[in-house]
């Protein structure tokens, strides 16, 4: 007698149900029609376990792509994509309409670049996502992220900066002059940097005031005042600092340096009249970050390589599991390699990997199974913290900066003679740690 089959359970009914939250439309009852015609979708239950399971995995974005018989699905998981089980073209077309629908997009297009957003609440956090649609020959792709509405992060400790580097932060930040100056590579969280970098600085005692252009109105950050300039009206940071300057401010926290003239007009604050200016930039390292300045605004280099005191840059390094990592005892000649001191280091870490198949078998000769670690799915790592690089501006560095034709390279070479620890000693200390692994290491800093 053939034995019966179980249908295996759907993925939705095996993780944490969600809560999904229609947005985009001008009221809330029409948010709820969306949301109710949702309801109707047999693809409505497949989506939310969908956005479930990327949580659960811990990942902040997800992307759908249609191929010919199937939707592929992809969690982006610690900044690393990860592949998970496809849907077919049936239930991934429906998921497609649902998500649609909740963020007030149009179903029937699924040809244009649409964009909009909805909300998730899963467990006891509450998500705002953005979801874009593209059309592609054999049908759609959508990309979502998934960003809580309270942030992890607090402090910025919680970023993972050493405290001798905050220290070190926080005493150019409560400087009455100087120019103090944040950077990030792309997707590395230099928003996060900045709103907790600021929050380090003392305010009690002095005033600060944040410059924004009116459209994009920043995070508040508590003791700093915005005033804002209208782009549109002709308006920059420099037109409306005259102004500003009649309230006798300390600091200007400057989240766009915008033009050259603004960056003029602040650095002279900075240089003449004693001030503290804090903006921010993308870029790679704290090299790139101070090259960038003076090729966006060649003619503010001058004053820039004179008011200029410090650089941070931050970037995103994946930690690994503390359940599963894999102790080994390096080579000293590896050891020699990256620079640490001999008999400091007994051992490295790296991610699991599990044994190979032919090691795989009890002495019977019969095929055991390795449990996946659970606190990281088998990834290896879970969670990421940040890489700090601290470059304090001496006249070195100065020198190359004001001298025109500024390349990163000499300006790292000039930091480097004035004993500045670049962004991959910073990350090799994690890894002597016991932190993150070599190949991590090696993967960040090869980020574009
Ligand atoms: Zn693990």
């Amino acid at each position: 007698m053939a034995e019966k089959q179980e249908e295996p359970r759907p993925l939705h009914e095996l993780v944490p149900p969600v809560t999904l939250i229609a947005k985009g439309c001008d009221n809330d009852q029409q948010n709820q029609g969306n949301l109710l015609a949702a309801k109707q979708s047999p693809a409505f239950l497949p989506t939310g376990g969908v956005l479930s399971h990327c949580l659960t995995k811990r990942g902040w974005r997800l992307m759908l792509d249609c191929t010919q018989h199937a939707v592929g699905v992809k969690f982006d998981v610690d900044g690393v994509w990860m592949d998970v089980d496809p849907y077919d073209r049936q239930t991934g077309d429906g998921i497609f309409a649902v998500l649609k629908k909740i963020a007030n997009l149009n179903v029937q297009d699924r040809k244009s670049r649409q964009e909009g957003s909805f909300g998730v609440n899963f467990k006891d956090r509450k998500f705002n996502c953005t979801l874009t649609t593209q059309g592609v020959p054999t049908g759609e792709r959508a990309m979502i992220t998934l960003v809580p509405k309270k942030s992890r992060f607090e402090k910025i400790l919680d970023l993972g900066i050493r405290e001798k580097a905050r220290q070190q932060l926080k005493s150019f930040l409560d400087q009455d002059q100087g120019f103090v100056l944040f950077s990030a590579a792309p997707g590395n969280g230099l928003s996060t940097l900045w709103s907790l970098g600021i929050d380090t600085s003392d305010r009690f005692v002095r005033d600060f005031v944040s410059l924004e252009e009116k459209s994009a109105p920043e995070d508040e950050i508590i003791n700093v005042g915005p005033v804002f300039f209208d782009a549109s009206a002709g308006e920059s940071p420099a037109t409306i600092l005259p102004q500003i300057l009649l309230k006798e401010p300390d600091a200007f926290v400057v989240p766009n340096l915008f033009d050259a003239e603004s960056v003029n007009s602040l650095c002279r604050q900075v240089n003449s009249e004693g001030k503290l200016v804090i903006s921010q930039i993308q870029a790679r390292d704290a090299a790139e970050a101070l090259v960038r300045v003076v090729q966006q605004y060649p003619e503010a280099a001058q004053e820039f390589a004179k008011a200029i005191t410090v650089v941070v840059n931050s970037r995103l390094i994946r930690k690994l599991c503390v359940k599963c990592k894999q102790a080994y005892q390096p080579a000293p000649q590896l050891l020699q390699k990256l620079g640490i001191p001999p008999g400091r280091v007994q051992k490295l870490y790296k991610e699991f990997t599990p044994p190979p198949p032919e090691e795989l078998v009890d002495e019977k000769g019969n095929p055991i199974e390795i449990e996946t670690c659970r606190a990281c799915s088998g990834i290896g790592y879970r969670g990421r913290t940040g890489i700090f690089e601290i470059l304090t501006v001496g006249d070195e560095v100065r020198n190359v900066l004001a001298g025109g034709q500024a390349s990163a390279d000499a300006i790292r070479k000039a930091a480097r003679a004035a004993g500045h620890r670049s962004m991959q000693e910073e990350g090799i200390l994690l890894v002597a740690q016991g932190i993150t692994s070599l190949p991590e290491l090696q993967r960040v800093l090869k980020q574009a």
